[in-house]
């Protein structure tokens, strides 16, 4: 693995901050990268920050700054819900209506309120985890959200296509942003249901002109990671 120097750290989170439009949410994804480099991002200005792994969040978050926010992106395993939900600001990638139940039990149980994103599945890749289009769209028609006590839907997250074909990377996207646009408009007493989180070190562009609101940056900012 090349680390890229320290400075470019520093100097690609400006360039992000600087660039990104207005209303367009950096979130620096740190996985497997060290306290120091998470750091030079925060010294910075970024302020929140993306994990995958859940003992690899709860290491990290005791030892950096505590006004950083965590978003938890990765596969949740319902054991490891308990330690991620005190410590997540956000927990984007809630990939089924059962990891949702886990997730609300133990918030109320904590005696906190979770934020959640709903992880929806438009890509090509069978592998991918989240909830179909329409198993979406009908957990919102249907009202199951009603039966929530400790946790906040804040909107959704998606993930393109792996591949270069930037035709179908827009296409996955926009699809993701009409099933956001279609929830809030179907759902209006639905609130604070307002993040769009799509968007990757290569394609970010290609998902903020669809709509995207918030973006999950690793590679670019920090350089290769292992694995
Ligand atoms: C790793 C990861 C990212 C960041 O990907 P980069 O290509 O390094 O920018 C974004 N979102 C999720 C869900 C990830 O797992």
């Amino acid at each position: 693995m090349t680390q890229p120097p320290q400075s470019t750290i520093a100097q690609h989170t400006e360039h992000l901050l600087r660039t990104l439009p207005e209303g367009v949410q950096l979130v620096a994804v740190s996985k497997f990268h060290p306290a120091q480099a998470i750091l030079r991002a925060y010294d910075a200005g970024a302020r929140h920050f993306g994990e995958s792994r859940a003992q690899e969040l709860a290491a990290k978050a005791p030892v950096l700054p505590p006004d950083i926010r965590w978003h938890f992106i990765g596969h949740l395993q319902t054991n490891k819900v308990r330690t991620v939900i005190p410590l997540a600001h956000l927990i984007e990638s809630v990939d089924s209506p059962r990891l949702l139940q886990a997730i609300d039990r133990e918030a109320l149980a904590q005696g906190i309120t979770a934020r959640v994103l709903l992880q929806v599945h438009v890509a090509a890749e069978e592998t991918k985890f989240g909830f179909t289009p329409t198993e979406i769209l009908e957990y919102f028609s249907s009202r199951a959200f009603e039966s929530l006590q400790a946790t906040h839907i804040c909107g959704i997250m998606a993930m393109a296509s792996n591949t270069a074909d930037t035709l179908r990377i827009t296409s996955d996207f926009n699809r993701a942003a009409e099933i956001f646009r279609t929830i809030r408009r179907t759902t209006p007493d639905l609130r604070g249901f307002d993040t769009l989180s799509m968007g990757m070190s290569h394609d970010y562009p290609l998902a903020i002109t669809a709509g995207a609101n918030s973006v999950r940056i690793g590679s670019y900012i920090f350089g290769d990671r292992i694995p």
